[in-house]
């Protein structure tokens, strides 16, 4: 069975998220546990926690389909170590709020190197950040996201994702989200059945589809192998309808969370009832 979602809005707090989702025909979703551009914010309430966990049961979402997203300020390949020190404090913050929602998952994007060291070196760094992250909480897993490689980013080839893994310690909390709008600018073509088999046939031999806790359904405002990061709304965009309806018949993709990112929040519902009839 396919889980369908988007990233929804938290504003006046996360309990409100699972009635976001439910609104937009959704049966997965993602959403950030703080504000998503500030260092710090105010820890949950009981409250906060004690409704989410109320609306998740009431709407029937259970932690398997939720994907919360990390602090884009993040960084845990920082070359420098004391903002390195600051990023790996605010990723344990994050985890641990996950933790106190009952949450499985944690999803982030890998980082960066800034110019100031190779990717090897950077990618080790973000394998010491996750190792030193787990064994400060509990059972929380990590969930790396592929990068479009905008900049100094690391994580745009299945190889980074399969050399951060391979340095965590404790793989049973590690695994990997696909976005597809960023694995298509940075080369990975998903355009038509040969291609698509491809990928995932690389993305299973490189990662391995054990691995796989959740995607990222957008389509891209940018040509393939640019290198940017700009979603479009599914079928909008240069990778175009017929991905999605290889993905929604593919059971590979089937008990995680498929999340919408795509720009126009006002067609959400229509995303993913159109989604929803292709499987
Ligand atoms: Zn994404
Ligand atoms: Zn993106």
């Amino acid at each position: 069975m396919k889980y369908i979602g988007a990233h929804v809005s938290a504003a006046g707090g996360v309990e409100n998220t699972p009635l976001n989702a439910k609104v937009i025909g959704a049966k997965a979703f993602a959403l950030f546990t703080k504000n998503q551009r500030q260092w710090y914010s105010k820890p949950l309430t009981d409250e906060n926690i004690n409704l989410f966990k109320e609306n998740c049961k009431k709407e029937g979402f259970s932690p398997e389909y939720i994907l919360p997203h990390d602090s884009y300020l993040i960084n845990l390949g920082h070359p420098e170590s004391e903002k390195l020190i600051k990023s790996q404090k605010a990723f344990l913050d994050e985890l641990k709020r996950c933790e106190q929602l009952g949450l499985k998952y944690l999803n982030f994007h890998p980082g960066s190197h800034l110019g100031q060291y190779s990717e090897t070196k950077c990618l080790q760094t973000i394998s010491d950040s996750i190792n030193w992250a787990l064994s400060e909480t509990d059972y929380v897993t990590a969930v790396i996201e592929n990068t479009a490689g905008q900049g100094n980013n690391v994580g745009y080839k299945f190889e980074h994702l399969a050399q951060i893994i391979n340095n965590v310690k404790d793989k049973s909390r590690i695994g990997v989200c696909i976005d597809t709008c960023h694995g298509f600018t940075a080369g990975y073509d998903i355009r038509t059945k040969e291609a698509f088999e491809k990928t995932f046939a690389d993305f299973d031999r490189i990662v391995g589809f054990k691995y796989l806790k959740g995607m990222h359904l957008n389509d891209s405002k940018k040509e393939f192998r640019s290198r940017k990061d700009r979603h479009e709304s599914i079928g909008k965009g240069f990778i175009g309808i017929d991905a999605f309806r290889f993905i929604m018949q593919d059971s590979r993709f089937d008990e995680i969370p498929l999340v919408l990112e795509t720009p126009n929040s006002d067609i959400w519902a229509e995303e993913i009832e159109q989604l929803y009839s292709f499987s």
